[in-house]
């Protein structure tokens, strides 16, 4: 890394909504303005809101065999974006240019659609290549705003900049070949004085093979990034002011996190808070980079920050919960002399590389309970039951239940150790409501309670709990 690079580096991560209209781009792109104007800046951007959505839907319908139906939305995304680059590019020479890209992206689009409607059959491979043609057509668009605002910008694919592994739909980067692709890429671009805008989201093998890091895996990007160059900050700018003390479209009460750690931070991401990707604090927790949360809408607003140590404040800080949960249980009496059980579930659901959100085992040792995300529950299940065929034969293991009706609810706060009665007062607030509680579990972290509740009693006991800890008193940090 040249020194000359120093002393400051952002790179800025705008989500879909951030992104959404001409008028968003315009706002973004004065965003990253300021930020190139004052120091170095690079920006990772998502694909406009509700574009990977209908991406989805049109491979999904491809795979059915409905080609014209998968066309039929590519269209429609093509007339979208040809809409709104108009507004963005004043400029005609530009505005040709991004067109030109936009149309190479939407043939590609056509083809793989085509060619999975052939076949009816859609690897994740190619799910991979048609969900990221969004951020592929976003970049350009504002690469040309940032332009058109005095700045030279240029569009980059992550490809070319983040390695990853080939589990497509969800992949992880290779941090040692990231990091010598993304400097010998981006930090020229910069000593030129040109801005780079990254395509959020995606990710490419060592063969060059495209992959995903999963949905909303944007924030992720940036975090990769940011630690690939040594960034002095990351900031996720989004749609709302920060994190908050529980997620605002169910708490009309919550209130703007002014400092958190990257432990809580991650504890109420992995449980849920769809304002970060679970994974988006990990690449930069060596390198202690500070991360923001802040509004693009309201760039005038501080925002949250999240950093090792985060704000001093003791005992609950927020609470989340995730709905798309299913709880599988193991069990029967016979499990007692089944030592191996737990070893075998647990390495059953690795294989499948499902995400285990919280465990439970009762007393008896009966029954070992644990919880999944929905979308991974039926090849789980399908694994047990193929792991434990003989066993369940043989009423070893008496059944796999499963509920899909359940959620999970977390209660998050670094400095609980040292509160005592956190657990009796969660309880003791649900209980007046009359939630009833399906399994518990406390991280030996202890910074976080976590409980499975019935999905239909979410609101209720947010509220109870949001109220018990006073979290609607928070200061915000605004
Ligand atoms: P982006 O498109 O910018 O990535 P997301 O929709 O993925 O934005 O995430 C932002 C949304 O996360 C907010 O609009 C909010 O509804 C939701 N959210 C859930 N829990 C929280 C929380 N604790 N704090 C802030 N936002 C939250
Ligand atoms: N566009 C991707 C998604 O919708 C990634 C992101 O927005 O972070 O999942
Ligand atoms: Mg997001």
């Amino acid at each position: 890394m040249g020194r000359a690079m120093k002393p400051q580096l952002q790179v800025m991560k705008f989500g879909g909504t951030s992104v959404g209209d001409a008028a968003c781009i315009a706002r973004a792109a004065q965003i990253i303005a300021d930020g190139a104007r004052t120091g170095k800046c690079v920006a990772v951007v998502s694909a406009m809101s509700g574009v990977t959505n209908r991406l989805i839907d049109a491979a999904k319908a491809a795979q059915s065999g409905n080609a014209q139906g998968a066309l039929a939305m590519l269209d429609e995304l093509a007339a979208k974006h040809a809409s709104t680059l108009t507004v963005v590019v004043k400029n005609e020479a530009g505005r040709t240019k991004v067109w030109q890209k936009m149309q190479q992206v939407f043939a590609e689009g056509r083809r793989f659609c085509e060619g999975t409607a052939l076949l009816r059959e859609l690897s994740p491979r190619t799910l991979d290549t048609i969900s990221s043609l969004g951020e592929r057509l976003s970049a350009p668009m504002v690469a040309a705003a940032v332009t058109e605002l005095g700045l030279p910008s240029e569009a980059l694919e992550a490809s070319e900049l983040i390695v990853t592994d080939d589990y497509h739909g969800g992949a992880d980067p290779l941090m040692e070949q990231t990091r010598t692709k993304s400097h010998a890429r981006i930090y020229p671009l910069l000593e030129k004085g040109i801005v780079p805008i990254v395509t959020g989201f995606i990710g490419a093998t060592l063969d060059g093979e495209r992959t995903t890091l999963g949905r909303g895996g944007s924030d992720y990007s940036a975090t990769i990034l940011g630690a690939a160059l040594h960034a002095t900050e990351v900031i996720i700018w989004t749609d709302v002011d920060g994190v908050l003390t529980a997620d605002p479209r169910l708490i009309n009460e919550a209130r703007t996190i002014p400092n958190i750690t990257y432990r809580e931070a991650a504890e109420l991401a992995f449980f849920g808070a769809k304002v970060l990707h679970p994974k988006t604090l990990k690449p930069v927790v060596e390198a202690a980079i500070p991360v923001w949360i802040r509004n693009s809408f309201s760039p005038e607003k501080r925002g949250t920050e999240i950093t090792p140590k985060g704000g001093r404040n003791g005992g609950v800080k927020a609470l989340t919960a995730i709905r798309d949960v299913t709880l599988i249980s193991i069990g029967g009496p016979g499990i007692v002399g089944l030592p191996d059980v737990v070893g075998r579930t647990f390495s059953t659901i690795a294989e499948v590389r499902s995400n285990v959100l919280l465990i439970s085992q009762s007393s008896s040792q009966n029954d070992i309970c644990f919880s999944v995300s929905s979308a991974d529950a039926e090849r789980t299940i399908e694994a047990l039951r193929k792991e434990f065929a003989q066993d369940l034969k043989h009423e070893k293991v008496e059944h796999i239940n499963v509920d899909p009706n359940i959620a999970i609810v977390a209660v998050v706060g670094e400095n609980m150790r040292g509160t005592p009665g956190i657990a009796g007062r969660t309880f003791q607030a649900l209980g007046k409501e009359n939630v009833n509680i399906i399994a518990i579990a406390q991280g030996s972290s202890e910074s976080n309670i976590s409980f499975v509740i019935e999905e239909s009693a979410v609101k209720k006991a947010l509220e109870a709990t949001h109220r018990e800890f006073g979290l609607h008193l928070t200061k915000n940090g605004n």
